[in-house]
């Protein structure tokens, strides 16, 4: 089969032809059909998730959907013709957090899917039969794929935050498809969303994809601060901010601009940022700083759900093929691209 390979962390992919996988006892094999190629691949490409060696050469990918293609001797959740989506995180199903069902949590985690095994930049590929989660009749192939990280994620954050009618979210990198699906997503809860990226291509895509409902600022104008005070001034400033992007100097202003009570969310996996605010803001102002990691296998069915339902869109802005992906990744690198490119590697 046709596949994307990576030989050695930060380096350069290969299209190549390898042998088609055969699923081990507790796998499935999947005929893969849509395929997000993401900046969160991007950074895993560049070891930022493991740079282990021996995990080398691999073929990256996962956030995917496709048919079962083969099962092994001991599956029997799901079978051959099912149409469903990967989870990402390789995980144990046996310990405290996995059995109350935060997946994410996991703390016999084994890794994620496109390191430490095999992804979907790839005809086929094959995954633990646990990550395999069944999708909706009405939800295409795309949809699902984008559904496994690009809303479940949002849905995760919205739900850390506990974003209500009662709330003005501020995204921080609103055109990515994490900050794209997750301005839909809060405005469908009826919150006020502002969405934040720094330039108008970005900011514009912004406005086709999510129309009235969200409010757009440049967040690379020396004005930015005083453009959100001004959009929030009923409520003193956002009183959810979800960082997607990791410049600390931008969460550092972020900080600054929350309101009474507001929570900053963070999704940044960067090693060597940091950012520690004065013990005592906490009390005077009674912010939170969280994380949000993820999300559960309950809440990737449920963004399946949603966009099946077209509660939410889902939103692709090319697609293309295997001999494609390095291209994309190289404009990854380069900060030129935004938003979703699609494989459909069959
Ligand atoms: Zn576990």
């Amino acid at each position: 089969m046709s596949a994307v390979m990576l030989s050695e962390w930060g380096g350069e992919l290969s299209v190549d032809t390898v042998t088609q996988p055969e699923p081990g006892p507790n796998e499935v094999r999947i005929a893969v059909r849509a395929c997000a190629i993401t900046r969160t691949v991007e950074n895993a490409i560049q070891g930022g998730l493991s740079d282990d060696p021996s995990l080398l050469p691999r073929i990256p990918g996962h956030e995917f959907a496709g048919v079962i293609d083969a099962v092994g001797t001991m599956v029997s959740s799901v079978a051959p013709g099912d149409r469903v989506l990967s989870y990402f995180y390789l995980t144990c199903g046996m310990c405290q957090a996995c059995r109350q069902g935060n997946r994410n949590q996991c703390t016999d985690f084994d890794g994620w899917v496109g390191v430490n095994c095999d992804g979907a930049y790839a005809e086929y590929a094959t995954i633990p039969a646990a990550n395999a989660i069944p999708i909706p009749d009405e939800c295409s192939f795309t949809a699902a794929a984008l559904a496994a990280d690009g809303l479940a994620t949002p849905l995760h954050v919205c739900e850390r935050a506990n974003v209500t009618d009662s709330d003005t979210v501020l995204i921080l990198g609103g055109a990515g498809r994490i900050g794209i699906h997750l301005s839909q997503l809060a405005a469908s809860r009826g919150a006020n969303v502002i969405s934040a990226d720094v330039n108008q291509t970005q900011l514009t895509h912004i406005d086709e994809m999510t129309g009235s409902a969200v409010e757009t600022v440049d967040a690379s104008r020396d004005d930015f601060a005083d453009q959100v005070q001004h959009a929030t001034s009923y409520t003193g400033g956002p009183t959810v901010i979800v960082d997607t992007v990791g410049d600390i100097n931008t969460i550092k202003d972020a900080w600054d601009l929350l309101g009474m009570g507001g929570c900053l969310v963070t999704l940044t996996t960067h090693h060597d940022r940091s950012f520690a605010p004065p013990l005592k803001q906490f009390i005077y102002t009674e912010t939170s700083l969280i994380g949000s990691r993820y999300a559960t296998s309950d809440q990737v069915i449920r963004a399946a759900q949603m966009f099946a339902d077209n509660r939410i869109n889902h939103v692709v802005r090319d697609t293309v093929g295997l001999d494609e992906v390095p291209a994309i990744h190289a404009q990854l690198r380069a900060g030129e691209t935004f938003g979703t490119t699609m494989l459909t590697p069959r």
